[in-house]
């Protein structure tokens, strides 16, 4: 063993109880050095006559957390032939994996390849490879079906969700699940000791009762490959994970490891697997504020309050909620308080209904949100969000009370989708203390938390906003001040074409199906249906007025004009039946669209799927381009991280500009620069999209030069 490699994995015999314990700060991924590690610990436990038996634990806050996710997809030196599993699968004598924080993936497999598992409450499993494109390679695939059952494992495996200990234990993944508060070594060593001489040592290798299901139900696979193939279309994946299972049930332990190995190998690099990797590094990287030192010190946030219980204000209200937060909120008068705080508990009872959420856990959320009537309520607060009105006056009024009220060195953040960060922070006498916190709709649900620079705000507001939201459950990420900020104004260009291809011969159905044939959960037209068709009027109506060039979209109008107003009335870009969210299309809409492209005298022509999606997607590069030249946001990838979370891109595609690198940078210039010459100004490329595509620099390289303005 090298020298540095010691550290990494340490051995000390405990009144002859092998402890093994993988010191690798800050989760013990398995990075190089770990897994050879522990080769010879256990190796070296089985040589030594005075130990009888091994316990395998993580130092610091978890067990193994998994793999190191940067090893994948590079060519890594094989410096052994085995590998921990194979050498725990070799072990004479039994090892006891005991299990707190995180074991995932890689973590996981090395305790399937243990002889017993234990674990406190609080901890979790899983094999979540399938979210990174890949599979569990180390036998995941072959001994969770097992322990588990085929149809469970494959539940398990192709969701890759975290499972918590109380249910891995009832599952059997877990052989003991300590009680709340034990001392997890000092119970591994009891249960090591009380296991000692049990010969020959059980290996769930050996095991194949659960595995006979498949046997009396061989069609299980195919049902299952039926029952995701909305879920899982465009990726390869899902499919292996099956693939590999029902090797499980096919062929000897040994083969199927074999065959599970091949699958794997055949998506290390596969583009899907590429994508997600790049999309979880993007999703570190957004966290790096770069004129922001790592070690500005955060201001509080433990006692949060909301202005407005809306729409938007309730859904803040219960992430917070959902998040273990006490949260105050307050409206304009108790009326709309009261309706604000039906709303939320409206909103958790669906939830309940759909079974997504406990009674009582619903109760408890409940429980934490406090309606209160006056400012002086909040005024001792560590931070405000304001989710009122989106009219000016209203939340400079609401601007100028929080600061005669809050306590100093509060934060003062408000949801406008729209207007202009300073004007709120101008509004008080402490504008370093004011930002833009961009939530999207619905806010408890919609991961992405835009985090907007005012020109005052201080660093400390910003890295402390950043980081509430991810104690929110959120994807945080720093847009500049700036007309829609980041997420929305990178987006609005793909609205527009998408009105602009109805008039040009397309319809809403056609376009939809392309978007969700891409990997969209629902098409564009579907989406607005559910956000609601008024929004988007009145927005058209002020942009119009505010800028002499605006592009009117007369067929939006017309719908909107002839009473359509989304799903909440029954009738928007689609039909829908009473109380169903089915959209049908309508003849009527076809008729308002053929009508009104007429009176403008527009050619009506054919589109292909393509040229659909190129038309939506490129004109939203063009702009995130433009966003990036002017300096409104840190980095393309930041980009592709805000449309991942905020409008459900597809994530194996890896974002807005990741995709478009995969087509080139050189032709989606081309792309535009024709576009340019055949419609016009709204077209005309970015200067940096031209500088990329002169360079040939990925479009995902592009960062703001000169800082974030
Ligand atoms: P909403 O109309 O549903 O809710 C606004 C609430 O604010 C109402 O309950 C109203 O009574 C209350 N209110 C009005 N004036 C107030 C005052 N002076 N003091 C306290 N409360 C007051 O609107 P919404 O959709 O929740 O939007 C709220 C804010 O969030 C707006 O700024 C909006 O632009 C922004 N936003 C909305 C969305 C969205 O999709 N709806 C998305 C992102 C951001």
């Amino acid at each position: 063993m090298a020298e540095g490699e010691r550290e990494l994995v340490r051995f000390e015999n405990v009144d002859g109880i092998g402890v093994i314990t993988v010191d690798n700060p800050p989760v013990n991924a398995l990075s190089p050095g770990v897994p050879e590690g522990i080769i010879a610990a256990v190796e070296r436990g089985n040589a030594d006559p005075a130990i009888r038996a091994m316990v395998l634990i993580g130092a610091g806050r978890s067990f193994i957390a998994g793999a190191d996710i940067r090893q994948f997809g590079t060519r890594r030196p094989v410096v052994l032939g085995k590998r921990p599993h194979d050498v725990l699968d070799a072990s004479r004598k039994p090892v006891v994996a005991a299990i707190h924080g995180y074991a995932l993936g890689g973590g996981l497999e090395i305790a399937l390849a243990a002889n017993y598992r234990i674990a406190v409450p609080s901890a979790k499993v899983g094999l979540p490879e399938v979210l990174i494109g890949i599979l569990p390679g180390s036998g995941g695939t072959q001994r969770m079906p097992r322990l588990v059952g085929p149809k469970k494992a494959l539940e398990l495996i192709t969701s890759g969700r975290h499972v918590p200990a109380p249910e891995a234990h009832q599952l059997g993944i877990i052989d003991e699940l300590l009680p709340e508060g034990a001392d997890l070594r000092e119970a591994a060593l009891a249960f090591a000791r009380r296991v000692a001489d049990v010969r020959p040592v059980p290996r769930i290798r050996d095991r194949d009762g659960k595995l006979a299901e498949a046997k009396v139900d061989p069609g299980m696979f195919d049902a299952f490959r039926k029952s995701i193939a909305r879920r899982a279309r465009n990726q390869k994946a899902p499919y292996h994970c099956i693939d590999a299972i029902e090797a499980a049930c096919t062929v000897s332990f040994d083969e199927g490891v074999k065959r599970e190995r091949e699958l794997f190998d055949e998506l290390e690099n596969s583009d899907e697997a590429r994508a997600l990797r790049y999309a979880f590094f993007a999703e570190r990287e957004v966290n790096k504020l770069p004129d922001i030192p790592r070690d500005t010190k955060l201001r509080p946030t433990d006692n949060p309050a909301v202005i407005g219980a809306g729409t938007m204000g309730g859904g803040i209200a219960m992430s917070f909620a959902d998040n273990g937060f006490d949260v105050k909120i307050t409206d304009a008068t108790p009326e709309a308080l009261e309706r604000g705080m039906a709303r939320i508990r409206a909103n958790y009872e669906t939830s309940v209904k759909r079974g997504s959420l406990g009674a009582d856990e619903m109760e408890k959320r409940l429980a934490r949100i406090h309606p209160v009537e006056s400012y002086d309520d909040i005024a001792d607060c560590d931070v405000v969000i304001e989710a009122a009105f989106e009219q000016i006056p209203i939340k400079e009024e609401i601007f100028k009370k929080l600061d005669a009220v809050m306590k100093p060195g509060a934060i003062l953040f408000s949801n406008t989708s729209g207007i202009d960060i300073d004007i709120m922070a101008n509004a008080t006498t402490r504008p370093q203390d004011v930002a833009g916190t961009h939530f999207f709709a619905p806010a408890n649900v919609m991961k992405l938390f835009e985090v907007v620079k005012g020109s005052k705000s201080a660093p400390d507001v910003l890295a402390t906003a950043m980081d509430l939201g991810r104690k929110i459950g959120k994807v945080s990420g720093l847009a500049g001040n700036g007309d829609g900020f980041v997420a929305n104004r990178s987006r609005a260009p793909f609205s527009m074409e998408m009105i602009i291809m109805l008039e040009e011969g397309a319809l809403p159905e056609q376009v939809d199906k392309v978007m969700v044939d891409f990997g969209y959960p629902i098409g564009p037209f579907a989406t607005s249906d559910l956000s609601g068709l008024d929004i988007g009027y009145d927005t058209r109506k002020r942009r119009a007025a505010q800028y002499p060039n605006y592009r009117k979209q007369p067929i939006a109008d017309r719908i909107v004009e002839a009473g359509r107003l989304g799903q909440k009335n029954g009738k928007g870009w689609y039909r829908y039946e009473p109380g169903e969210r089915t959209p049908y299309p309508d003849p009527e809409v076809a008729r308002i669209i053929t009508q009104t492209a007429a009176e403008m005298g527009v050619e009506q022509r054919s589109f292909t799927d393509d040229e659909i999606l190129r038309r939506l997607l490129f004109a939203s590069v063009n702009e995130a381009c433009r966003i990036l030249d002017e300096g409104k946001v840190w980095r393309a990838s930041d980009v592709d991280v805000m449309w991942l979370h905020g409008f459900g891109f597809p994530r194996y595609r890896g974002g807005l500009m990741y995709w478009a690198d995969m087509i080139g940078v050189r032709e989606v210039y081309n792309q535009i620069a024709a576009w340019h010459q055949r419609y016009g100004e709204r077209w005309a490329p970015s200067p940096l999209l031209r500088r990329l595509a002169e360079a040939g620099t990925p479009l995902r390289e592009a960062k703001a030069e000169g800082g974030l303005r």
